[in-house]
């Protein structure tokens, strides 16, 4: 089952993809919409602009420092000591956008960086659940783009300014459950700036795999649904070149994984206008 989330002339809605065609579900949350009936005529996707799947995640977590080739281009810009332990940060849910929507070039950094990754949506509540059972409370996966201020990033051993910027989470086009996917760990993320591309990893390679990161996180707190894990990423981000190559305003990121499709944002200066209420 392919999840999503669309306009769809003055609504939004959450939906279910199947053969070209939206249908529409009975729910206004993503939770509700995890059992909701579909109800009304198919939509042409002609008919549709794509919106991230979960609307406000209550959670949005990352990993930091995930594959190895990724934690010895970093060395120059985050303690990458042996990530024995698992090193999570938070992005704010306010960080959440959609798959083809504008990315901020923040007012306050010319340091914007792209981090491309899988990410895992959660469909069930969890809390202390073992690897072995980590699955069973994954809706499924997603296109995720980590955006990262990487002097804010720095600034701080939290990591939490630099990676919460506003619509610096866009994630989409489709929840894609994982009986649709053969071999989740055969899957490939690669990332590509105005089409260079610059990054590519595959989930087998994780430090630390899927079901140990839930295994991880529930150890501390409950999952619930809606939560967006971001699972990491691999080399080749902008810090990672001599000079680093920043992104700046007009550059066009995609993020692609076989079978889910991919997501594509176009950077733009960030307004920064004032907004009081
Ligand atoms: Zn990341």
């Amino acid at each position: 089952m392919k999840r999503v989330r669309v306009k769809h002339g003055a609504y939004k809605k959450y939906a279910i993809l199947r053969d070209g065609y939206v249908i529409p579900l009975d729910a206004d949350t993503f939770e509700s919409a995890l059992t909701a009936a579909e109800v009304g005529a198919p939509i042409p996707l002609s008919e549709v602009e794509f919106l991230s799947p979960v609307e406000r995640p209550n959670k949005i977590l990352g990993i930091g420092v995930n594959y190895a080739a990724h934690a010895a281009e970093s060395v120059s810009f985050v303690d990458t000591k042996k990530p024995e332990v698992q090193k999570w940060f938070n992005k704010q849910a306010t960080a959440i956008n959609d798959p083809y929507a504008d990315v901020h070039l923040p007012k306050v950094s010319e340091q914007l960086d792209y981090e491309g990754e899988l990410v895992v949506v959660i469909g069930k509540r969890g809390r202390h659940v073992p690897r072995e059972r980590a699955m069973e409370i994954v809706a499924g996966v997603t296109i995720g783009c980590d955006y990262s201020v990487r002097d804010w990033q720095r600034a701080s051993q939290t990591m939490i300014m630099g990676k919460g910027f506003d619509t610096h989470a866009p994630i989409g086009p489709a929840i894609v459950s994982l009986d649709e996917i053969d071999d989740l760990s055969a899957l490939e993320v690669r990332s590509y700036v105005n089409g260079e591309q610059r990054q590519s990893g595959h989930i087998r390679d994780l430090i630390h795999d899927i079901p140990a990161q839930i295994a991880h996180l529930t150890a501390a707190f409950t999952l619930e649904p809606g939560d967006l894990i971001f699972t990491g990423t691999p080399a080749g981000v902008g810090a990672g070149f001599t000079p680093p190559k920043w992104l700046k305003a007009g550059d066009r990121v995609r993020v692609e994984i076989d079978g889910l499709g991919y997501i594509e944002n176009q950077i733009v200066t960030e307004p920064g206008r004032t907004v009081l209420g």
